[in-house]
């Protein structure tokens, strides 16, 4: 082993306030900057799954009745945990994930955020009181939790994703199974023993790990304890879990695939574009659901645009990410960085330039090198599929009408990015992209007071943000009248 996970790091589960092995031994963890392992932690089994949800399932009903400022202030103590470990966790991430330490330090603080945001939401869930249109009786609402639910997160913010779904969750009175991806559960642990010495009480927050996920949440979506299931991965994957909570109708909420367009109109200040480019595509080393997949570039500024970027590209240090000085990390494994060159040899065989990069660095672990690829097909894998990786496809488009077409040609719809000097051009196109977000002359879209989400087959539902509370309520109604 190279290098070893930080003393004091979990490599047990939590289940009912307490850390266990499983049932069906460990798995190990990979620094994806050497493909050397860091740990193991338990592969949980079904029997595993069953005790976690027995204990959401008993915990649940003293969670939902526990004050919401006291649930409230354990959100609160958790941000403040969190923040005051930024350096240890961000250090963790970027072992496991492979992210720079500085986009490991933003997902930190943005991840702590949801924490504090939902601590603050859970003393602000109201009802309401109507009088029926006919006037002969009230129509009286008030709001209760779902009950235990199932949250499942990827690898790419092993953080942030499990905060904005725990946030909520447990603002809501709800209790938790997290079961985090195979690739990064070492954060998912640590955030599991920040929320106990922030007070969560035993079985409100259960995490089991697992690198065979199948069958274990195919086991708890069949389980009647089982609620909710919130999900964020995969379109593929999130198609299948849809179809499998549809025995039980289980309350789902989905945060999947992209396919970002950015749009860079010919009145757009070029140099501002590229600086949110380099943003949109490389936060995260281009593993981003919000990534900037597609360039579309109007021709009049395309040449130029794409000497820009291919220049702030090819600057990009590459290292692990646990260097301070690294820009680009790793990739996660071996099978996402050779599928990411395999969709770039594809692209150019079929008639594409890479400009700069189309590299994989003879070195150990799942390196490959900050790219951009011009004259693109549009039918093209690098503009039809989501990328997930440091590769910048330019695409020419004739006017603002061409590039929403395209932009909309697609069947997913989570965000795009649109840079116009015209105000309220860019508003105009904004409102015609059939996505949940868009940037506008602004590279990040993501922030825990903003609803994120997704249309068409990017998702269901919106996290953060005050919509954010509403996938772990329910609505009761009493019709009465005096
Ligand atoms: P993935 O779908 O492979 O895995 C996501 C989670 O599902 C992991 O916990 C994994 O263990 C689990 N899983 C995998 N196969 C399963 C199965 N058969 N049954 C049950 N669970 C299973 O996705 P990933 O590779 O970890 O993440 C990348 C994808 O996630 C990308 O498509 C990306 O766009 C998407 N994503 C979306 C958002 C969003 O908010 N919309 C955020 C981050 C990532």
């Amino acid at each position: 082993m190279t290098q070893r996970v930080p003393a004091g790091t979990p490599t047990e589960m939590l289940i009912d306030g307490g850390w266990c092995s499983g049932s069906q031994g460990r798995f190990t963890v990979l620094d994806p900057s050497t493909g050397e392992p860091i740990a193991d932690v338990p592969r949980a089994g079904t029997d595993d799954l069953v005790r976690a949800v027995a204990a959401a399932h008993a915990a649940q009903p003293g969670w939902a009745a526990t004050a919401p400022r006291e649930r409230g202030e354990v959100l609160r103590r958790a941000f403040e945990l969190m923040t005051s470990r930024r350096e240890q966790l961000a250090y963790l991430m970027s072992l496991e994930m492979g992210k720079s330490l500085t986009d490991a330090r933003g997902e930190v603080t943005y991840a702590a955020e949801f924490f504090r945001w939902f601590s603050e939401e859970a003393v602000r869930i109201d009802g309401t009181l109507r009088t029926a249109p006919s006037g002969a009786n009230r129509i009286l609402t008030f709001r209760k939790p779902v009950g235990v639910a199932l949250l499942l997160t990827p690898w790419n913010f092993p953080a942030a994703m499990a905060t904005r779904k725990i946030g909520p969750a447990l603002a809501a009175g709800c209790s938790v199974v997290l079961k985090p991806a195979e690739d990064t559960p070492l954060t998912a642990l640590v955030l599991a023993s920040i929320l106990a010495e922030a007070g969560a009480p035993a079985g409100v927050v259960n995490v089991v790990t697992t690198d065979r996920p199948g069958e274990l949440v195919e086991a708890a979506l069949r389980d009647e304890r089982v609620r909710k299931l919130s999900f964020t991965g995969s379109t593929g994957v999130g198609r299948l879990l849809l179809r499998q909570a549809a025995d039980r109708i289980v309350n789902s909420s989905m945060e999947l695939g992209g396919n970002a367009p950015f749009i860079v109109l010919d009145d757009a200040d070029l140099d501002a574009a590229v600086e949110g480019a380099m943003l949109a595509k490389m936060r995260n080393g281009g593993q981003a659901c919000t990534a900037a997949n597609r360039f579309l570039v109007q021709e009049p500024v395309v040449e130029q645009f794409a000497r820009k970027l291919s220049v702030a590209m090819a600057a990009l240090r590459l290292g692990p990410g646990t260097d301070e000085q690294t820009q680009l990390g790793p990739m996660i494994n071996s099978k996402q960085r050779d599928g990411v060159a395999a969709k770039v040899e594809a692209t150019v065989s079929s008639g594409a330039r890479a400009v700069t990069g189309a590299v994989v660095p003879d070195r150990p672990g799942f390196y490959y090198e900050a790219t951009v690829v011009t004259d693109v097909a549009r039918d093209s894998e690098l503009a039809t599929d989501e990328i997930f990786g440091p590769v910048a496809p330019i695409i020419t488009v004739a006017d603002e009408n061409d590039a929403i077409a395209f932009a909309n040609d697609t069947e997913m719809g989570l965000t795009a990015y649109v840079y116009s000097g015209s105000l309220t051009r860019g508003l105009r196109v904004c409102e015609r992209l059939e996505v949940g977000m868009v940037g506008l002359n602004r590279g990040l879209v993501s922030d825990p007071a903003a609803p994120f989400g997704g249309v068409k087959q990017s998702g269901l539902g919106r996290e953060g943000g005050y919509e954010g509370i509403d996938a772990y309520l329910e609505t009761t109604y009493v019709a009465t009248s005096w």
